[in-house]
């Protein structure tokens, strides 16, 4: 331990949340995140439970030199949420919320998950962008741009962003809004967790549903050549209510599964419309005519549920490693390529998934300079997602995620979308942005974290 015993139960006694080192019974569950493969052991995992425990939890690793993990809902795939030694500063139990319906906005804590989010603000008919897959937490998700079913017609979830409270490193209490800090509040719409610790969001809400049109519809896998080509063209003529992305998988053992096609390799179309039902059905219809589908999930459901519906393909726990690339086009050497490469996925791992997220909408249009996102211009987005149960080789999977993305290199922009990097480098990072932008960000992490304290995140290195 790097501290004295009197200073460690002066810190825990100032707490409101709970210090678990590994002593405590709580201790293994504590310094787990979402992969499986993260097997990190941090000295100290500080459960806040207020903005006091994270400024007390900044000053005293600071103080005391530690490596520290900044962690929401723990989801980010290369584990930045955890670390070996160190300090762990947690913000799962922070988790108020409060919905305004008349100016709809949502002030909202660090630790919630979209699943937490989405129930307290549908309760008034309203909704901001957020994730596939409700677990996800809501803070590493915003701070690196966030795209989910109302992207198109909404924007991502850092322009829907209001304001931000914020624990920098030097364990100032800021806020960064339009009017307060405004070069702070443009680095952290897209700059990840460069700056400081946001303790909680304000969010721009939109009324959706309660019910919408969208779910998913499935296909053999031996449909994927002219379903990607259906889909090309498909998606150049949809208005931003309707936001889609295509699945290769493999079907598992759910109830809405026949029997006969458990075990078989399939593509799929999931989406969601982001206005009237029936205006959504009427958009779907060339789809559901493109061919008879083996599953047709699409229909009228809650958007909870359908926040939901993805979640069984991510459970906590899973082995994961991922590979992320913007697509030049969906063009037949591509998808011929994608079908190539995805043959080998299921006799590797019947959890591994190949997504293909159509963007433009809403992304598209807001000013490239309004935020630090990288790449607005982007249309479709490869997420290789190698996933597999504890036990098994994990060199198999990581060989092949990265030889497909290898082959998939002169189909891409070069670029990447930052919530989806593992830890793959400093390179990896910049090419999450224009060189413009990384330059800012740069001189900005400079002016607000010279140490780089927080340094366990998708890295930015200070400006000299
Ligand atoms: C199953 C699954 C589904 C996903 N679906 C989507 C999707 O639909 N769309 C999308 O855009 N992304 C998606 N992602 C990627 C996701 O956005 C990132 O993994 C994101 O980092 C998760 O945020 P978190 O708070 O859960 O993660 P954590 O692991 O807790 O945090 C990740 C990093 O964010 C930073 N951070 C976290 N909290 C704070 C804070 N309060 N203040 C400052 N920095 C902080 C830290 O650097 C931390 O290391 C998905 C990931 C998974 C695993």
């Amino acid at each position: 331990m790097p501290t004295t015993s009197s200073d460690l139960s002066q810190f825990k006694g100032n707490l409101h949340g709970q210090l678990i080192t590994s002593h405590d019974g709580d201790y293994e569950e504590a310094r787990t995140v979402w992969n499986g493969m993260i097997d990190k052991r941090p000295e100290l995992i500080v459960r806040c439970t207020d903005k006091s425990d994270v400024i007390n939890a900044v000053n005293f690793a600071r103080a005391n030199h530690l490596l520290t993990a900044i962690r929401g809902g723990g989801h980010n795939v290369a584990g930045f949420g955890t670390c070996d030694g160190g300090m762990v500063i947690d913000l799962s139990p922070m988790k108020d919320i409060a919905v305004d319906a008349a100016s709809r906005t949502a002030r909202a804590e660090a630790g919630l998950t979209w699943g937490e989010f989405d129930k307290a603000t549908q309760v008034r008919g309203l909704a901001t962008t957020g994730g596939l897959v409700s677990s996800t937490g809501i803070a590493g998700f915003t701070l690196g741009g966030g795209f989910g079913w109302l992207v198109r017609k909404h924007g991502l979830t850092v322009d829907n962003l209001v304001s931000v409270e914020m624990v920098l490193a030097d364990g100032r209490s800021v806020t960064a809004s339009p009017n307060e800090n405004a070069d702070l509040f443009w680095g952290v719409r897209g700059g990840g967790g460069n700056f400081g610790i946001v303790t909680s969001f304000a969010f721009r809400l939109h009324p959706v549903g309660p019910m919408v049109f969208g779910g998913a519809i499935f296909h053999p896998a031996a449909k994927a050549k002219d379903l990607l080509r259906f889909y090309r063209g498909w998606t150049q003529m949809l208005p931003d209510e309707l936001s889609t992305m295509v699945a290769f998988l493999t079907a598992q053992p759910e109830s809405f599964v026949p029997k006969k096609l458990v075990g078989t390799p399939m593509i799929a179309v999931a989406l969601c419309h982001a206005g009237a039902v029936e205006a959504g059905e009427k958009l779907v219809k060339p789809l559901r005519e493109f061919a008879p589908a083996a599953i047709d999930l699409l229909g009228p459901l809650p958007y909870l549920a359908l926040q939901g519906l993805f979640n069984p393909s991510a459970p906590k726990g899973i082995h994961a490693y991922w590979r992320t690339q913007y697509l030049r086009d969906l063009d037949d050497p591509t998808i011929d390529a994608l079908i190539d490469r995805t043959s080998a996925m299921k006799s590797l791992s019947p959890f591994s998934a190949v997504h293909i997220h159509h963007w433009e909408g809403a992304i598209k249009r807001a000013g490239a300079d309004q935020t630090a996102f990288g790449h607005r211009s982007a249309r479709y987005v490869l997420n290789i997602l190698g996933l597999w149960t504890a036990g098994k080789d994990a060199g198999e999977h990581i060989t092949w995620v990265r030889t497909f993305s290898d082959a998939l290199q002169t189909r891409s922009t070069g670029q990447v979308y930052l919530n989806f990097l593992g830890d793959e480098g400093a390179d990896r990072v910049k090419a999450a942005y224009d060189a413009q932008t990384f330059e800012r960000l740069r001189k900005l992490k400079a002016k607000f974290d010279p140490s780089n304290f927080f340094r366990l995140n998708q890295n930015i290195s200070p400006a000299n």
